[in-house]
């Protein structure tokens, strides 16, 4: 038998076989439009830092005086001696932003998920989850005893029938992110809220990638479509486009929230937010909420960089969303998006391909994510190297 290192090896042989090895990237300098890795300077188009504010002055300079202030640490969780007046006040204005009566702050949002579904679902309930929700739903619904549906990415003929098979649980809570990360999908909000109405289901949002950046005021993707009233929660990071460090949140009604600050494992046993790192978010939450001028920038970015690749004739998933996925469809696809992103680093322009398993078998892409630090220049800079590499790859 081998021994327990040599099965652990074998397991990462396997893995690299499969050509499905991660490897990190080693950056030198902070997160930015422009970033330096030890291989040199690159344009980043794959960080989620879609206000730019992940290396913003302001937003620095209010962690410095969260650190100075508050100290580096708080050495216990939220509900011992954790709590500082300012992680009341952050949860307030997330609170207040995403128009729900108020928020918990959780270490993260994988862990936010991790803790709700736990807390509101038991055996006599259901949960609803769209078949491409994020990781961290979906592990957190397996931490619930609800019994567990799924339906096919925003199809609402499935969606429906799921409600129906869900009938005589105590409660019903349909779960979907607000954007698919790998596509830049909305989730179709006004149908999925006028279900739950007709069959009396609860609706959670997880919008990660939409909070500070989709919506009026960056309030995310019910606020975009007009539905906030009918969204009953709303949960997302501070680790995208609210500055990028580190923190996650549920918002919802009071009871929501106050029921999580009794059950809510994630945050009755993990450490509370760092000083810094509150400070920092409350800075960058009220830069993207009166930010209309980056979501434009940012808008803009995307609009240019789709207009110009859909000329060049790339396979683009249609959408406004920053998130742009480049088509790599078929058999060869998987082995043309890897080769074009890795020429690309070559040229300077660091994006990522993504392949089965992360996406389904013939639908490899390239995802590009924009952001409101990005020039025009830097977005042409960008397109022109996708085509100088399709060109070499082929050729
Ligand atoms: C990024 C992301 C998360 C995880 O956020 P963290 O705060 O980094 O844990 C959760 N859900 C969705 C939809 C995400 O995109």
């Amino acid at each position: 038998m081998m021994n327990f290192g040599d099965q652990l090896r074998d397991e990462l042989d396997q893995i690299e076989a499969a050509g499905l090895t991660k490897r990190e990237r080693l950056l030198t300098s902070p997160q930015g439009a422009h970033i330096m890795t030890i291989q040199g300077p690159a344009l980043n188009f794959c960080a989620n830092n879609y206000l730019g504010l992940a290396n913003h002055p302001d937003v620095v300079a209010a962690a410095h005086r969260g650190l100075d202030a508050m100290g580096f640490g708080t050495a216990s969780v939220r509900f011992i001696c954790g709590t500082h007046a300012e992680h009341r006040e952050l949860e307030k204005e997330i609170a207040d932003v995403v128009g729900m009566e108020d928020a918990i702050l959780f270490p993260s949002a994988f862990d936010a998920n991790g803790a709700l579904f736990e807390v509101l679902l038991t055996d006599e309930d259901a949960v609803i989850s769209d078949s491409l929700n994020h990781a961290s739903i979906i592990d957190g619904v397996r931490l619930s005893k609800a019994k567990r549906f799924r339906y096919e990415n925003r199809n609402m003929e499935e969606l429906e029938q799921r409600l129906q098979d869900a009938q005589g649980s105590r409660r019903i809570l349909i779960v979907t992110d607000g954007v698919f990360s790998m596509d830049g999908y909305f989730a179709p909000l006004e149908q999925i809220t006028a279900l739950a109405e007709q069959y009396g289901a609860v609706v959670a949002v997880d919008d990660s990638h939409a909070t500070g950046l989709i919506g009026p005021c960056g309030a995310g993707t019910p606020a975009r479509a007009g539905l906030t009233d009918r969204v009953d929660i709303i949960t997302g990071t501070l680790g995208k486009a609210l500055g990028g460090a580190s923190g996650g949140f549920v918002a919802s009604t009071a009871e929501v929230v106050a029921l999580l600050k009794q059950r809510g494992r994630p945050y009755l046993f993990s450490n509370a937010v760092a000083p810094s790192l509150v400070a920092g978010a409350r800075t960058a939450l009220r830069i993207a909420r009166e930010g209309d001028d980056l979501r434009e920038r940012l808008a803009e970015n995307a609009e240019h960089f789709r207009a110009r690749m859909t000329e060049a004739g790339f396979d683009l998933l249609p959408g406004s969303h920053p998130i742009v996925a480049v088509m790599f469809p078929g058999e060869d696809g998987a082995r043309q998006a890897s080769a074009i992103a890795e020429d690309m680093l070559k040229l300077g322009v660091y994006v990522i391909a993504f392949s089965y398993p992360v996406v389904p078998t013939g639908r490899a892409r390239i995802r590009v994510q924009l952001s409101a630090a990005h020039s025009t220049a830097d977005v042409d800079a960008c397109v022109d190297a996708f085509i100088a590499s399709r060109d070499r790859v082929a050729g």
